[in-house]
């Protein structure tokens, strides 16, 4: 038997692995992700397993063997390495890609210089310095050294830029012991820059739990201290109080001396969140976000290590924060589509996080005003602790009425408006009690593409199969790519000047608001509006602040904000997201309508919601406007069954890239082939292949993507062939220039 030894983690150089043979003795101790003793050149170092084999890679005289396996406790590392594991076996990637994804990795980063400048020389000496400087005309050198007189300390900021003094005068200075320059390291603190706008509003109370949240919390922590570690989901609607029961459960396991990381969508990790953690924890607290770059985030897993925090809160990838002692996992808005990776690895982190706990001895929390089938299903059998929280937490505070408004009928009466007759009287009520407003719409420029109305004509992208859309400027992007064009004064296809914009995106909803309520002031957020680091937060606070009447914008607005003001919510047209080709569109729908419904009336004052659309009787919109998701879930299940899709049966997706449209049909043709040969060998006839297809986005960044999909009941069954399509993949020559991935159960279509 053979060990593939990974011996420096941190270099970044995760698949430079070295083979050594593992010793009789060893055997049982030798597993992936074990801390080995081992001989490196002319010395010993110490190293971690990263793989086992069969077969020896080089000359098997020139392996040389492990001398002896760690055994005291588990060291993080060698938890992280078990994990990427089992991230390579069940969703699929190499152990190089899921090792890249579970460590944190180093990468020449220098830490945050803060440089200062101190006067050292004494009176005499300095003022003798300022009357040569000034008899020689050296202005900067003058100004620096009478602004030293006075504050004896600046910072290396205030001295070049608005003393603007060359960094040459301070060295000339520095040498002739006038001044010193003093450099302090530090980390880079990503909590700073959230609290600032904060303003001081620290330390309150924390609520005193409600019964149902008590009965949360006594629960999970009983079980957790009596060493019973268990995955729970909590259901409760919008404004339940879900958070204030997470804050009450981290209390309990900090005071323990164990950490929790609590992953949040990227979307919803807002100053309003992090400011509650804050105020509970202290600095205690820290935050990951994709904004951060790479060396901010290293700094943060690295106190995480050394243990100089306890709660880390921040999206997937917050998964993998190197605590040593890990004691709960929380996924809040637990269906969240962003849980599941879009790069290989296609790991979802409910399931990882199931199983990081499981190495660590930790819980997991799960929670959702609108629990994904998935989850609510595991619940349902058991598998899972369900708790409900069927209130909203705020006394006073109820759930929303919703109306529905049949968009069709509102054309049958002659309104061509975006805004249904009530919708607009509600908004004019709303505008005049002084209350505010939010308009969803499902989806980011949606339907803003650009087509001929003489021939039919839709500008694509170039590089991918998709409409390319509007915005303002005569500007046309690809949403996919990011490629931009300037909008064509004719059809490129037949030349008609008739080419425009169909359709309503935000942009032109926003128009149109502005058009319609002159007096309201309004703000719009969407992708295009935040695509700078902080505009996303100056929006929501400017809305929390009062400074808007409407707030109008995608999915965005519709996640995890807490806007008390908030009366009315309108959703514009709800059915743009039912008519996506994949078995998750309904379930998508409900879930988006349901929170966006769950932003009306969050304080004291009651809410509103106004849900146009064109599928009144549909159950997932009739379901959404009663806020019932066991309604809904009740009918969602049956479908799945009757048409095989999860969780009653399991799909396996195989995404086929290639830039030759030939190669990625002839790769896609070959695992179908190979995939039906392992079924006939392994007598597993009940396996369901769909295609060799096209993928729905047939082309995108010039790639051609193909797919073959696989449904049965049983995962390992999938996991198996996946195994053995890898090998194949590998061992081929023709895919060579072809890029497979594996997606088990895919939540978007393709
Ligand atoms: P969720 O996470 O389920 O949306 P939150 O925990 O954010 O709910 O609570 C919603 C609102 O109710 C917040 O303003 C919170 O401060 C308040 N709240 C939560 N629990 C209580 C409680 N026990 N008593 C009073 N107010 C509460
Ligand atoms: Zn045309
Ligand atoms: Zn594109």
């Amino acid at each position: 038997m053979y060990a593939d030894v990974i011996v420096d983690i941190s270099s970044g150089q995760l698949d430079k692995t070295y083979q050594y043979s593992i010793p009789e003795r060893l055997a049982s101790q030798a597993v992936v992700g074990a801390p080995v003793h081992i001989p490196f050149g002319k010395s010993w170092r110490k190293g971690y397993i990263v793989g086992l084999s069969e077969e020896a890679k080089i000359e098997v005289s020139r392996i040389r063997s492990i001398a002896a396996v760690e055994k005291e406790g588990k060291v993080i590392a060698s938890q992280m390495i078990e994990l990427a594991a089992f991230i390579r076996e069940n969703f699929g990637a190499t152990m190089n890609d899921a090792l890249h994804t579970v460590l944190p990795v180093k990468r020449a980063v220098r830490p945050v210089e803060k440089k200062s400048i101190r006067l050292i020389a004494d009176d005499t000496v300095l003022d003798d310095a300022i009357s040569a400087a000034s008899k020689r005309g050296y202005a900067a050198k003058e100004r620096l050294l009478c602004e030293l007189k006075e504050k004896k300390v600046l910072s290396w900021n205030t001295a070049t830029k608005e003393l603007n003094v060359s960094a040459a005068t301070v060295r000339t200075l520095e040498k002739g012991k006038i001044l010193e320059v003093i450099t302090e390291t530090g980390y880079r603190d990503p909590m700073a820059g959230l609290l600032k706008l904060s303003k001081g509003e620290l330390a309150v109370e924390p609520h005193v739990l409600n019964e149902e949240q008590k009965a949360i919390r006594d629960r999970v922590v009983s079980d957790w201290s009596h060493g019973d570690y268990k995955t729970y989901l909590i259901h409760g609607v919008t404004g339940s109080g879900k958070t204030e029961v997470y804050l009450s459960i981290i209390e309990e396991v900090v005071r323990a001396g164990r950490q929790v990381i609590m992953l949040i969508p990227e979307i919803a990790l807002t100053y309003q969140t992090v400011l509650r953690f804050y105020r509970r924890f202290g600095s205690r607290v820290s935050i990951l976000n994709s904004k951060m770059s790479q060396g901010e985030r290293y700094d943060q897993s690295l106190r995480a290590e050394r243990g100089e925090i306890d709660i880390m809160i921040g999206p997937r990838s917050a998964l993998f924060t190197p605590f040593q002692n890990l004691g709960l996992l929380i996924l809040d808005e637990e269906h969240e589509a962003s849980y599941k990776s879009e790069m290989p690895p296609k790991y979802h982190a409910r399931e990882v996080a199931i199983a990081r706990a499981g190495l660590c001895n930790a819980s997991v929390l799960l929670g959702s005003a609108t629990p994904s089938v998935i989850a609510y299903n595991k619940a349902a059998e058991g598998e899972y602790v369900l708790f409900e929280l069927n209130r909203r937490a705020v006394t006073g505070a109820k759930l929303p009425k919703v109306s529905v408004v049949d968009l069709r009928q509102e054309l049958a009466f002659g309104n061509r408006s975006i805004f249904s007759g009530e919708l607009s009287e509600k908004i004019r009520q709303r505008l005049a009690a002084k209350e505010q407003i939010m308009l969803f719409l499902n989806r980011r420029g949606y339907a803003g593409f650009v087509s001929c109305r003489s021939c039919g004509h839709v500008m694509k992208c170039p590089h991918c199969d998709i409409s390319m859309t509007e915005h303002e400027g005569g500007l046309l992007v690809c949403h996919y790519c990011g490629e931009r064009q300037k909008k064509p004064e004719t059809c490129p296809s037949c030349g008609s000047k008739y080419i425009a914009a169909f359709g309503t995106g935000t942009q032109k909803i926003e128009e149109l608001v502005r058009r319609s309520f002159p007096s309201a002031r309004v703000l719009r957020m969407d992708a295009d509006t935040t695509r700078k680091k902080e505009s996303y937060e100056e929006i929501l606070s400017a809305f929390s602040r009062k400074e808007a009447d409407i707030l109008v914008g995608t999915q965005m607005i519709v996640k995890g904000h807490d806007f008390p003001e908030v009366t009315l919510v309108g959703i514009l047209a709800a059915d743009l997201s039912l008519n996506a080709a994949d078995y998750c569109a309904a379930e998508r729908t409900f879930e988006l309508l349901a929170q966006a419904a769950g932003r009306a009336g969050r304080g004291g004052k009651e809410g509103e919601v106004v849900i146009q659309t064109y599928q009144p009787e549909h159950y997932a919109i009739k379901t959404a406007a009663e806020q019932n998701y066991k309604g809904f879930f009740a009918r969602e299940i049956v479908y799945r069954k009757a048409l095989g899709y999860p969780p009653i049966i399991h799909v396996m997706a195989l995404l086929i890239l290639s830039a030759k449209d030939s190669a990625a049909d002839s790769a896609a043709a070959l695992l179908a082939a190979a995939a039906e040969r392992f079924f006939s060998d392994n007598e597993l006839l009940d396996v369901v292949m769909v295609g060799p297809v096209p993928a729905a986005l047939s082309k995108a960044n010039d790639l051609f993507r193909k797919m073959v999909y696989f449904k049965h009941g049983n995962y390992n069954v999938l996991v198996a062939l996946k195994n053995f399509l890898e090998g194949y993949i590998l061992y081929s020559e023709q895919f060579r220039n072809v890029n497979v991935q594996f997606d088990f159960n895919p939540m978007g279509g393709y």
